[in-house]
C-alpha cells in the first residue's frame, strides 16, 4: 500500500485525477483492482462507513492489503463519508492509508474543532485526510450547500486537512448530464488553498465537465452510482436468460464484469485519455 499523499501529488504533476470507487463486497474489490492492473493506474479503493454493517472493515482491509501486495501499481485504502471518531479510529487499526471525516451536519467552528483532531490523529500514523465543505446532496438537491471559497483556505489552514471534497453542483447519486459543475467556485476555491480537491457525486457529470474539472485542479474523484447501475442490469440480464442460473454467474461473473468495465472507461477519463 501507498501513502495515498504521494499518490495524489504524483496526480497533480501529471495534470491527472485519481479514482477512488466504493467497494462492497469481494467481487466490488475485484473489480476495482483488476481494472486498475488493466489501466496501468493507480487507484483508490474506497469503503463507506455505512456499509460495515454487511462488509467489516477488517475484513477489507486484510481483503485490499492482500491482493494489492501482488500487484504493479498503487493501491491506496480509503474510508469514505466517516461521521465519527469511532470510525476512523477503527480503520486507522484495520490498516486504511486514508481517512474522510464527514461532519456535513454539524456548525462550522464544532466542525473545524473535531476535523483538527481526527487530522491530528490519522497523520500521527501517515494517513491521508479528507474532510467536506458544503455539503455534496443525495439523490437530489435537496439539502445541498455549496463550498463557500472564502472558508476553504481557512478550513485547510486550521485542520491541516489534505483533501477537501468540495460541493459545487455535483448530487451523489444521479446519472451523466444531470448535474454541472460550478467552475467559478471552482476557481475561487482554487485561489483560496493549495489543498487537493475531490469530487463526490461524480456520475451524475458529464466527461467533458470532469476533464474541465480536472484541468482547473480537482485531483480525486469518487465514483459509484454508475458502476452500480450497470452491475444491477447485468445481473437482470443475466438472471432473466430464463435457463438456470446460479448465482456465480450472475455475482462472479456478470456483476464483476460490468462493474469492472465502467471502472476501466473512468480511469481512462480521470487519465486524461479517451471514454464516454
Ligand atoms: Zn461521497
Amino acid at each position: 500500500m501507498v501513502d495515498v499523499r504521494a499518490m495524489l501529488a504524483a496526480a497533480r504533476r501529471r495534470r491527472q485525477a485519481l479514482g477512488s470507487f466504493n467497494v462492497f463486497n469481494l467481487e466490488t474489490v475485484e473489480a476495482v483492482l483488476a481494472a486498475a492492473v488493466a489501466r496501468r493506474c493507480p487507484v483508490i479503493v474506497a469503503f463507506t462507513e455505512r456499509m460495515a454493517a454487511d462488509f467489516d472493515l477488517e475484513a477489507v482491509a486484510l481483503l485490499v492489503r492482500h491482493r494489492a501486495a501482488a500487484l504493479p501499481i498503487s493501491v491506496g485504502l480509503h474510508l469514505d463519508h466517516s461521521q465519527n471518531e469511532a470510525g476512523i479510529l477503527r480503520a486507522l487499526r484495520a490498516g486504511f492509508t486514508s481517512v474522510m471525516y464527514d461532519g456535513a451536519d454539524i456548525p462550522y467552528e464544532e466542525k473545524v474543532r473535531r476535523t483538527r483532531a481526527i487530522a491530528e490523529m490519522a497523520h500521527a500514523e501517515g494517513l491521508c485526510v479528507e474532510a467536506e465543505l458544503g455539503h455534496v446532496a443525495r439523490g437530489s438537491r435537496k439539502g445541498e450547500v455549496l463550498a463557500e471559497p472564502s472558508l476553504v483556505g481557512d478550513f485547510v489552514k486550521r485542520t491541516g486537512v489534505d483533501i477537501v471534497a468540495v460541493a459545487i453542483g455535483s448530487v451523489h447519486g444521479l446519472k451523466a448530464g444531470e448535474a454541472h459543475l460550478d467552475f467559478g467556485r471552482l476557481r475561487a476555491i482554487r485561489r483560496e488553498t493549495d489543498a487537493h480537491l475531490s469530487l463526490h457525486g461524480s456520475s451524475g457529470i458529464a466527461d467533458a465537465e470532469l476533464r474541465r474539472g480536472i484541468r482547473e485542479g480537482i485531483t480525486k474523484i469518487s465514483y459509484f452510482t454508475a458502476a452500480s447501475r450497470a452491475a444491477s442490469l447485468a445481473m437482470r440480464q443475466t438472471w432473466g436468460s430464463g435457463r438456470d442460473v446460479p448465482p456465480y454467474a450472475v455475482l462472479s461473473i456478470a456483476a464483476r464484469r460490468a462493474f469492472l468495465a465502467q471502472v476501466e472507461e473512468r480511469l481512462a477519463v480521470y487519465a486524461g485519455r479517451r471514454g464516454r
